[in-house]
């Protein structure tokens, strides 16, 4: 009773609970930004203000509280207010009268998907590393406003609500940090399809020309992306937002969002353009692959602690897949390049030991470790883990071809399908039982949906690549048939002869005979080496089974160890074509069902440039 006595004086008339954000720039030339936030209905005597530690499609710890400073907290009147640390990334408030207005200074000086890119050319600004929030502020809806630095051109692209008088708003703090934020004096290119808007904001030094090609790249991609689903997602804003930045100063990266994508990258885009597409391709497909059809383990997404995940895999490595498989349905890239780029997936999951420890949902769960993660110990993830996006993508292209070769009409597009139609939105997430069970709808056969989980995701065993790959014309084979090999491990030359420069890999010539990295080796067969080239070509000279004598120096002392060659088992895909074989009709239909247009028929409008 007292209490609520208490809080009737204190809060007359509270307010519901909504912030404000105001961003300036008038230090950007030393990537500084001042920021001001003002919540308001403050309800709890205790104001918790936050920066987040993690960012969502960024699975590891990043700290962003590291670069705030300058950090003071006044009332509505401007009467400052106590402010006491419970955490490295925490402000604790007191004494407010239920508003509560803090500002700081932000450094940012790394525009890519994850942080915050702040100079005299612009803000790239990943809303997570920039913005502070509050506890009890997560339903809130939040307005920002963007002083641009006198004298600039710069605008704002963003997935964030456009007001009339200026402003931005987002109805909660989940859309609030899922909307990253490009200030600059980009090139705005824009088509609509059906009642939707694209729109492309590129900040690049190429020409209007150059930007309206690349838009023209990016609406062919998008509608095969389309095609697999049958159809866009709706958009919240109406809008989907390319924020595309392609200069020398920022940092390579690609980072999904609901309605919009950071798309990053140092080159001229001209000379990038395939690798760039790659990249839009993937991030356009995360619209639906991760973003609407969500995994139950990210949802919701805790922005304090690292978000664990089993289903990236599918979430991260099937979109691998469809990332240069849209761009060949697309008529932009070829058979060859498809081939190549898959083969290199393939490759890793047959050779490198990781398969061996864990399962591809188990390397799911690796995320946070390993998703642009630091720390300064070394690892043994040589030895025990390959990329989620990697053996995702190589499982993306094997079931791709499985469903297709045992069910005659079906692809994994259906299961795709399947999966948006059971799961649309982060309202009905997904889990790995689910995804079972849309194999099982999508192919009619539960018992091929078991075995798959089985053997092939739970379990550990890979798929059989060469058998599944010949019926749509193409070979795997070994890279370097006969070729004598002690391993693919890096070396240097040192001052006593070629040292060892990472973990030997398990299985290899060098791994069983006891040879470990930083491991000087200063003899190959008797003679010495004085350079990298001296053992590449004392390893040539063998067959696969050939016994090689190694003296070397390890942290026990010198060594001689017989290391047995073995053959390279680098393999790749080709084609038929190349390979010199036949292309018969049979394989013929079959490249044509997987990899024609399947662009929704759509009355399509030209890209226009705006500004
Ligand atoms: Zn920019
Ligand atoms: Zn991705």
């Amino acid at each position: 009773m007292k209490i609520i006595l208490w809080l009737s004086i204190a809060f007359p008339a509270l307010a519901a609970p909504a912030v404000e954000y105001r961003i300036s720039f008038p230090n950007a030339v030393h990537h500084e930004a001042e920021i001001s936030a003002t919540f308001t209905g403050v309800a709890q005597p205790l104001l918790e203000v936050v920066m987040s530690r993690s960012s969502p499609g960024r699975y590891a710890l990043h700290e962003f509280a590291k670069n705030v400073y300058h950090f003071t907290a006044a009332g509505a009147a401007g009467n400052p207010l106590t402010i006491v640390r419970p955490s490295p990334y925490g402000w604790n408030i007191v004494g407010h009268h239920g508003t509560v207005v803090v500002h700081y200074t932000l450094f940012g000086d790394r525009a890519d998907g994850t942080y915050a890119g702040i100079d005299e050319t612009h803000a790239h600004l990943n809303l997570p590393a920039a913005l502070v929030w509050a506890h009890g502020f997560e339903n809130a809806p939040a307005t920002l406003a963007f002083d641009v630095p006198v004298g600039s051109s710069w605008r704002v692209a963003s997935q964030l609500i456009p007001q009339s008088n200026g402003t931005f708003t987002a109805p909660n703090l989940e859309w609030l940090m899922d909307s990253p934020v490009e200030l600059s004096a980009f090139t705005s290119v824009e088509w609509p399809i059906q009642d939707q808007q694209f729109r492309l904001a590129l900040h690049h030094r190429g020409s209007q020309e150059t930007a309206k090609g690349y838009a023209k790249m990016c609406q062919s991609v998008a509608l095969e992306a389309a095609g697999v689903f049958g159809g866009f997602p709706r958009f919240d804003n109406g809008s989907y937002t390319f924020l595309i930045d392609y200069l020398p100063y920022v940092f390579g990266d690609g980072m999904e969002h609901r309605d919009s994508t950071s798309i990053t990258g140092t080159s001229d885009l001209k000379d990038a353009e395939t690798h760039a597409l790659g990249t839009v391709s993937h991030e356009f497909f995360h619209a639906w692959n991760v973003r609407r059809i969500r995994p139950r383990s990210l949802e919701p997404f805790d922005f304090e602690r690292a978000d664990m995940s089993g289903e990236l895999w599918f979430a991260e490595g099937f979109t691998s897949y469809y990332g240069p498989l849209l761009i060949k349905r697309a008529g932009i890239s070829t058979l060859d390049d498809l081939a190549q780029e898959l083969g290199r997936a393939v490759d890793l999951v047959l050779t490198a030991p990781g398969r061996e420890t864990f399962s591809v949902v188990e390397m799911s769960r690796l995320a946070p470790f390993v998703d642009a993660a630091t720390s300064i110990d070394t690892t043994n993830f040589r030895n025990t883990f390959i990329s989620y996006y990697t053996y995702g993508a190589a499982l993306g292209l094997g079931l791709d071809l499985a469903i297709r070769r045992r069910f005659p009409g079906k692809s994994l597009d259906d299961w795709m399908r399947a999966m948006w139609r059971s799961h649309p939105d982060i309202d009905r997430p997904y889990t790995l039982q689910d995804l079972e069970d849309c194999l099982a709808e999508a192919t009619g056969s539960s018992p091929f949906a078991h075995e798959i989980f089985t053997r092939h995701i739970n379990g550990r065993e890979p798929l059989d690549y060469a058998s599944l790959l010949a019926a749509a014309g193409l070979q795997l084979r070994k890279v370097h048939p006969g070729k004598a090999w002690v391993g693919p491990d890096r070396f240097e030359t040192s001052g006593g002869g070629v040292k060892i420069s990472e973990a030997t890999l398990r299985g290899s010539p060098l791994y069983a005979a006891g040879l470990e990295r930083a491991d000087e080796i200063s003899q190959c067969d008797g003679k010495k080496l004085k350079k990298t080239e001296d053992l590449r070509s004392c390893i040539a000279k063998h067959a696969p089974g050939d016994r090689l004598n190694l003296d070397y120096v390890s942290r026990a002392g010198s060594k001689r160890a017989a290391v047995i060659a073995a053959e390279d088992p680098a393999v790749e895909i080709i084609t038929y074509e190349k390979a010199g074989l036949a292309v018969d009709s049979q394989i013929g239909s079959f490249r044509a069902a997987w990899l024609g247009s399947k662009a929704p028929h759509l009355k399509i409008n030209e890209p226009v440039v705006v500004w």
